[in-house]
């Protein structure tokens, strides 16, 4: 039996298809149901439903051998105990800088200024800036980041953007890149040399769908 973790929203909208391309079919609409364990139309994989920052984790400890998480999440966790082998190309954006329509990002960044900045991605965040000898404050939040530099509590955020729509409804413009991000197949480095005959399978399969 082998373990793949999940998470609801954007991700599984997307996966879900791909891993029917590769043969693998929930008995029941993840979205809809109130189940954390769903079986699928094979009898030794099921689903494990979590939440999204917490997939690396599951994978990493060995609780779940495969999962689907997004760049953004494994950059955060760093990767310790997993394998990263496949780029799924799916739930695309990108991490960005971006602040208040009208404050002088470049500006700031040139005259050494100490930018205060709010995100989800401290990790991630913290590198960007200090490759690139800016100095911040980072400012830890757990959503709805574009309220930051509209309330004042911060000059910036670090955010993900797909359409842009959500940053151009509150008046904020992206300044700079930190990240190209997508969902990228994890495995537990142990579970991938015990488990081998059932997962590099599913893996061959995944790729060929992803192709
Ligand atoms: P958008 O308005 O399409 O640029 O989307 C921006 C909002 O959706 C922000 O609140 C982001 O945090 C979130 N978002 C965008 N792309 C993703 C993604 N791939 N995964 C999770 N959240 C995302």
């Amino acid at each position: 039996m082998i373990s793949i973790a999940l998470s609801k929203g954007r991700i599984l909208d997307e996966t879900l298809p791909l891993l029917k391309a590769a043969g693998i079919v929930a008995s029941e609409n993840p979205d809809t149901s109130r189940k954390l364990i769903i079986a699928t139309s094979r009898r030794d994989v099921r689903l494990i439903i979590v939440r999204a920052t917490d997939v690396p984790t599951y994978v990493q400890y060995g609780a779940a051998d495969l999962g689907i998480a997004g760049g953004d999440v494994l950059a955060e966790h760093g990767g310790s105990g997993l394998y990263q082998p496949l780029d799924l190309k799916l739930a695309r954006c990108r991490l960005m800088v971006a602040v208040r329509r009208g404050f002088d990002y470049e500006q700031a960044v040139r005259q050494g200024a100490r930018l205060r900045v709010a995100t989800k991605y401290l990790q991630t965040a913290r590198e960007h800036f200090a490759a690139k000898g800016v100095h911040v404050d980072l400012i830890k939040l757990y959503g709805s980041m574009e309220l930051a530099p509209l309330t004042g509590l911060a000059d910036a955020i670090v955010d993900l953007v797909s359409t842009g729509n959500t940053l151009q409804a509150n008046d904020l413009i992206a300044v700079e890149e930190v990240a190209q991000i997508s969902a990228r197949l994890i495995i537990n480095q142990a579970a991938f040399k015990l488990k081998r005959a059932v997962i590099q399978p599913v893996l061959d399969a995944l790729t060929r769908a992803v192709k």
